[in-house]
């Protein structure tokens, strides 16, 4: 009998067995309603019942984590309703599942098989041995990595390189962002593509992120103190959800402030549209209460998440930064154009001002310069630069 059933519900009268010890499994079933029973026929033919399931339980669940055969059957002792999971829709969410995650999950099946029925990995088809090692290469490497990113925040081996943002009328500096580089004893420099999403996947971009705060206020200490430049530019930071969500986190920021002489409204914290969605209450009174102490909100990467505009005016937000995917078509296509002209006016009409982020060509920014745009960022000024060669390009647009 095939286990494979697409329709969504499955019926079974009391007596019907459900899956059979042997078979391959494909699918796993959620109890809809009804109650089951799990048993295992012996070499002698007798039965032995290891357990029961009942409504809102899941069984049949390790076909879909492994492509093994049924360690054991299951009989319907209701009238029972099943739906299916198949392993396909299973295989699709694990694929975006943390690798560490993956290669646990395969390790206590493995074991949990070898057990219960002698079964060993020794058994594995070199293919199944093949997905194995791949996960675990992957979830090693994860490990390694999230362990040297902790050794990297308590041993400085972390760097804030600096990117300038250029007010476009009157062709001046009006601030940076802070963009984290790692400096890894061993591999060099990890990008922050790379090392950005370990940290948030370990919890350890909240002290990452403290770091940068302190360092970016410091920064723009040092430019007065060490260099003479009493401009009151201000340092744009990342943050992530992860930050916004930590209970301390508007008291951290001004607590980082403190006796600094760095005003609060040089300090621009750039979040990103889908902190906003995940838990709009918290975010607005976090970003509420930063603000309340002298900070300023940028929105980053706008257009490229979830855009709720519905609710975009209730954002406590003075910024917002136009994506670089925009930018680059702009040129080339008037819808991109369009959409540039309409995030500039809708920021307007919202009372933020407007940054366009990665700027790389002259029509780019006579574009931007003919809309409205109020500042911008990208290679066609500078890229991001350690501070002595910040300061050294600071010296020289002087
Ligand atoms: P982002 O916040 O959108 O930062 C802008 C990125 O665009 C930076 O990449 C910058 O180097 C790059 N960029 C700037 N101008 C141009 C340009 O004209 N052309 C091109 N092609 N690229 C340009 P970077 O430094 O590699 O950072 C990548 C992302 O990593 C950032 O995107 C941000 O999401 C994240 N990130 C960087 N530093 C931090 C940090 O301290 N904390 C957090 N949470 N995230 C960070
Ligand atoms: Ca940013
Ligand atoms: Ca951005």
């Amino acid at each position: 009998m095939s286990l494979i059933n697409r329709t969504k519900h499955l019926v079974f009268e009391p007596g019907n067995v459900i899956m059979r010890q042997g078979d391959l499994g494909e699918v796993a079933y959620l109890i809809e309603d009804g109650q089951v029973e799990i048993f295992v026929t012996n070499p002698d033919g007798t039965e032995q019942i290891l357990g029961h399931r009942g409504t809102g339980t899941i069984i049949g669940e390790m076909a879909l984590v492994d492509n093994k055969v049924r360690t054991a059957s299951i009989r319907a002792t209701r009238a029972s309703t099943l739906i299916a999971i198949t392993r396909e829709d299973f295989g699709r969410r694990l694929a975006h599942a943390d690798p560490v995650m993956k290669m646990v999950m395969q390790v206590i099946l493995a074991r949990y098989r070898a057990v219960l029925h002698g079964t060993d990995s020794a058994r594995e088809s070199a293919e199944e041995m093949e997905r194995d090692a791949v996960v675990s290469q992957k979830a090693f490497e994860t490990i390694r990595m999230t362990h040297d990113f902790r050794e990297a925040i308590l041993g400085y081996q972390l760097r804030l390189h600096y990117q300038p943002i250029i007010d476009i009328v009157n062709d001046k500096v009006v601030g940076f962002e802070a963009l984290m580089r790692w400096h890894h004893p061993v591999k060099g420099m990890v990008s922050p593509g790379t090392f950005i999403p370990l940290a948030e996947d370990s919890g350890l971009i909240v002290h990452a992120s403290r770091w940068a705060l302190r360092e970016g206020v410091y920064m723009l200490n040092r430019l007065k103190l060490d260099h003479g430049m009493t401009n009151d530019w201000f340092m744009s930071l990342n943050f992530t959800g992860l930050d916004l969500a930590a209970e301390d986190f508007a008291d951290n920021v001004s607590e980082a402030m403190q006796g600094t002489g760095v005003h609060p409204s040089r300090i621009k914290l750039e979040i990103t549209e889908r902190m906003l969605i995940d838990d709009p209450e918290g975010a607005i009174a976090t970003l509420k209460r930063c603000r309340d102490a002298g900070l300023t909100v940028a929105l980053d990467d706008f257009g490229t998440g979830y855009s709720s505009l519905s609710y975009l005016h209730k954002f406590p937000i003075d910024t917002m930064k136009i994506d670089r995917s925009f930018i680059v078509e702009m040129v080339q296509s008037p819808a991109s154009l369009t959409l540039v002209k309409t995030i500039i006016s809708l920021a307007k009409g919202l009372g933020m001002s407007v940054v366009a982020e990665g700027v790389e060509k002259k029509e780019e920014l006579d574009l931007l310069m003919a809309h409205g745009c109020d500042m911008v960022q990208g290679y066609y000024f500078a890229r991001p630069m350690q501070e002595s060669d910040l300061v050294l390009w600071l010296e020289k647009r002087k």
